[in-house]
């Protein structure tokens, strides 16, 4: 999971760009990227937090009025400098694309770049493979000379990537003299979506992976660039649109249980408005399910499942508590590299309130449980603070399968429902009740209202149906 924009506008988009990689920073904190474009191109990219890597005296080197910009996600393995997007070619045109998901056949396409076409890859990114892969086909095309023969031309190339390339992409790109590009794959798995803003009676355009930014930059949200959809905004500002292809609209639904911020609307379903009916569809099946338990009192796992827990504990008519204090200087552990600094940074992050838990039967709403070890270290807290009894729910069923779609959860090992049966999960969570979601009711919570048009959400981390050919993978992740 990544962040990414890409903004036209009739002002200096360098500010604005490092506006919505800071607004976009919840989906990647390994690294930060910006490019822009007035007679060529400029760039700063660098490891770490969007306000680590840009300075006033950086971006103000970022001149023009078109740019792209990344929040990068921590990778499986290694790493290098090169691979912090944008990443970009100077041929043809001079190209620069951000690109969020994964691809999945990645050493077909490695081949066919390398071998076929004798272009040379500077690093293992499947991004870079995207990358030149756009430019061989934009380099079959002769020269346009004018921005609807250009449309043309991504059309066949872009056209020829979804017949050719497999998985998640999300993506926005910069063409040197010809503009902003932006496509996103047939089935949508990762979002973007769209805004537009009057600029002294001239439209600015943004595209982005949340709308997070939208309200600070004075957008207006126009819904979302479409599975197989292709957008371009030449230099003049004119815009031009085609759904090249259209197959079954399917969203990632984890977006909804964790990754996205609670304000996104995203594929025209909000995100807090989700999770409120997570919460609820859960107390639903609590109640059904545990008549007769009754909790003292609901605790959220801070601070994703707020939202969920809050309905949670209406429904069931049980006071709400901020029983775990998060403290907000601590990255998310989800995605925070390797095993050991998770393990670390929970109770760094996390202090049990001892008036809100002591003797008290505490029932913990977590938005997943995905490896286990958090889970268990948040009921271990507060035991320590003299819990009575423990009971935990989960907004989200069991993650059993790998994600090959841009998320870091590569093994089924990982994953404690991959190798473990709830009851043996409950045992080592050390908890007195432990409720998931029922697919079913997350599909419904998700999709229940809203003008959206998905078919239904991949769910193959939950389920195993991979909607596009998931199997074979790219050992480098890079999204
Ligand atoms: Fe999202 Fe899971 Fe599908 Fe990956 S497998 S895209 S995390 S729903």
């Amino acid at each position: 999971m990544c962040g990414i924009a890409g903004i036209y506008s009739h002002k200096s988009v360098a500010n604005e760009l490092y506006e919505s990689v800071i607004h976009l920073q919840h989906r990647g904190q390994d690294a930060a990227g910006i490019m822009t474009y007035d007679t060529r191109m400029h760039k700063h990219k660098g490891l770490g937090l969007a306000n680590e890597v840009f300075t006033e005296d950086n971006l103000q080197l970022l001149l023009g009025n078109v740019g792209i910009s990344h929040n990068r996600y921590p990778t499986h393995g290694g790493f290098s400098h090169g691979e912090i997007q944008p990443v970009w070619t100077s041929v043809p045109y001079g190209i620069a694309i951000a690109h969020n998901g994964q691809i999945t056949n990645y050493d077909e396409l490695v081949e066919e770049v390398t071998k076929k076409e004798k272009r040379y890859l500077n690093t293992t990114s499947d991004t870079e493979v995207l990358l030149h892969i756009l430019a061989n086909e934009l380099d079959k095309n002769g020269v346009p000379n004018t921005s609807e023969e250009f449309f043309d031309h991504l059309c066949v190339a872009v056209s020829s990537i979804f017949k050719k390339v497999n998985g998640a992409y999300s993506v926005t790109a910069l063409v040197v003299g010809k503009g902003l590009v932006v496509f996103r794959d047939p089935r949508g798995i990762r979002p973007l979506v769209r805004g537009e803003r009057d600029n002294n009676g001239k439209k600015d355009y943004i595209f982005s992976s949340e709308n997070t930014m939208f309200y600070s930059l004075g957008y207006e949200p126009k819904g979302n660039v479409l599975p197989g959809e292709l957008i371009y905004i030449d230099n003049e500002g004119k815009l031009f649109s085609k759904r090249l292809v259209k197959e079954e609209f399917n969203p990632c639904i984890f977006e909804y249980v964790y990754f996205s911020r609670p304000d996104a609307v995203l594929n025209d379903v909000g995100v807090y408005r989700s999770r409120l009916r997570m919460g609820q569809n859960l107390a639903y099946a609590w109640m059904k399910k545990y008549p007769y338990i009754v909790p003292d009192i609901v605790i959220p796992a801070p601070s994703t499942a707020n939202t969920a827990a809050l309905s949670f504990a209406h429904e069931i008519d049980v006071r709400y508590s901020e029983g775990l204090y998060k403290n907000p200087f601590v990255g998310r552990t989800f995605i925070m590299p390797g095993q050991d600094e998770r393990k670390k940074s929970i109770k760094h992050k996390l202090v049990p309130q001892d008036t809100e838990i002591r003797d008290k039967k505490v029932l913990i709403v977590d938005d997943s449980i995905v490896r286990g070890n958090t889970s268990r270290e948040i009921v271990r807290m507060v035991r320590d603070f003299g819990a009575k009894e423990v009971y935990f729910v989960s907004a989200c069923p069991p993650v059993k399968h790998p994600c090959y779609y841009g998320v870091d959860m590569p093994t089924s090992d990982e994953l404690i429902a991959g190798n473990k049966k709830v009851e043996d999960i409950k045992k080592y969570l050390e908890v007195d009740v432990l409720l998931y979601q029922e697919i079913d009711d997350l599909v419904e919570a998700v999709t229940r209202i809203g003008d959206h048009h998905i078919d239904s959400p991949c769910m193959a981390c939950l389920d195993g149906h991979y909607v596009v050919n998931g199997r074979k993978v790219h050992e480098m992740v890079n999204v």
